[in-house]
């Protein structure tokens, strides 16, 4: 089976997160001389397929079976992969059955590989994601089988195929602050404490501003407000609470505790209350890592082009692999169509990344 009759049989199910619609059954016997562990919980399926060809170390690849739902706006049936002028039409395309197509080819297809060879497959990357990737490595740990290095097929081009990897990504931290007031008439200022007029007089210090002034990799954490209400949309109560919403992307520079720092420099003469939640922990691969060497040169030698190293955008599953010290890395395919109606991905692009994982396998040093 070529690359692209593997990556249409990937897109023909519907696997809408959790359900795999009987893809994990398909995949396990595409590459039936692997060994299998799988979990399922709550709906979710995870498989974990690996192979020792000698002693060395544990390269495996990461992604995703699910997809979310098509939504409304297609040309074609989602479901149904559909060629056009070069183009693959459907759900996943790009995120990611490109990717895992690609991946699951080079694995079947490589001649050797010095070490254990290993592919991880959630149906849950786009939903909840607490019995996926995340679930399965604990397993993992438990048998003593967390990889060394991991690959995670997400689509990570942005202008031309093969011109960004990603090396690392932001975390994410959510925060609520209430500022405590005192409830009055709006013709009686002296008598109440109006929570508006306090934080409006510090906002211009924290909206929009700058944490810590990034790095090479990573843009500097920046402090943004999603959200400010207060009051009862009438003109003469002032207030007795002010609740802000705020989201810093943070990168390795700052964390949690330095947010509240930060705002109790702010806030100190104020009575003020703060919550804040780390959603996704930031984290970077050294560049002078041997996965990243071993796929910048398998990139080159597939098309000339050395990729930009990027930690931008959202969080992935490669978060974590991360967390147990894998040396994780993202490439895959452009993702200018990633959610939405027909989306798309040039055939080339598939083709050309099934080589460069082929490549990486052959020639890992
Ligand atoms: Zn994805």
């Amino acid at each position: 089976m070529d690359v692209i009759s593997l990556f249409k049989k990937l897109l023909s199910f519907k696997s809408i997160t959790p359900n795999d619609d009987g893809a994990m059954e398909f995949i396990k016997n595409y590459l039936s001389d692997f060994d299998v562990i799988e979990t399922q919980k709550e709906g979710v399926k995870n498989l974990f397929i690996y192979k020792k060809f000698s002693e060395g170390d544990h390269l495996c690849f990461g992604g995703h079976i699910d997809v979310v739902p098509p939504g409304v706006g297609w040309n074609t049936d989602p479901f149904t992969p559909v060629e056009k002028d070069g183009f693959i039409y459907a759900r996943g395309t790009q995120d990611m059955k490109s990717g895992l197509a690609a991946f699951l080819w080079a694995m079947k297809n490589a001649k050797n590989f010095k070490g254990t060879l290993s592919a991880l497959i959630t149906s849950d990357e786009e939903g909840e994601a607490i019995y996926g990737t995340k679930f399965m490595l604990e397993k993992l740990k438990e048998k003593n089988l967390i990889p060394d290095y991991t690959i995670v097929a997400e689509p990570t081009c942005e202008e031309k195929f093969g011109d960004a990897i990603k090396i690392g990504r932001r975390g994410s931290i959510n925060g609520v602050l209430k500022k405590i007031g005192k409830q009055g008439h709006a013709a009686y200022p002296e008598k109440s404490i109006n929570p508006i007029h306090k934080v409006a007089q510090v906002l211009h210090k924290i909206a929009g501003v700058d944490l810590d002034s990034g790095d090479e990799y990573f843009a500097p954490s920046k402090f943004v407000v999603t959200d400010i209400r207060a009051g009862m949309e009438v003109t003469n109560v002032t207030p007795g609470e002010l609740k802000m919403m705020f989201n810093v992307r943070n990168n390795t520079h700052t964390n949690k505790e330095k947010i509240k720092e930060f705002i109790h420099k702010h806030f100190k003469d104020m009575n003020y209350t703060l919550e804040l939640k780390q959603s996704a922990e930031p984290f970077i691969t050294n560049p002078d890592s041997k996965v990243v060497k071993n796929l910048d040169s398998a990139i080159q030698k597939e098309i000339g082009l050395i990729p930009k190293h990027s930690t931008a955008g959202g969080t992935s599953d490669a978060r974590f692999f991360a967390k147990y010290g894998v040396k994780v890395v993202e490439f895959g395919v452009k993702n200018d169509t990633i959610h939405a109606p027909n989306e798309r991905v040039h055939k080339d692009e598939v083709i050309k990344l099934s080589h460069i994982f082929k490549e990486v396998i052959e020639n890992w040093s």
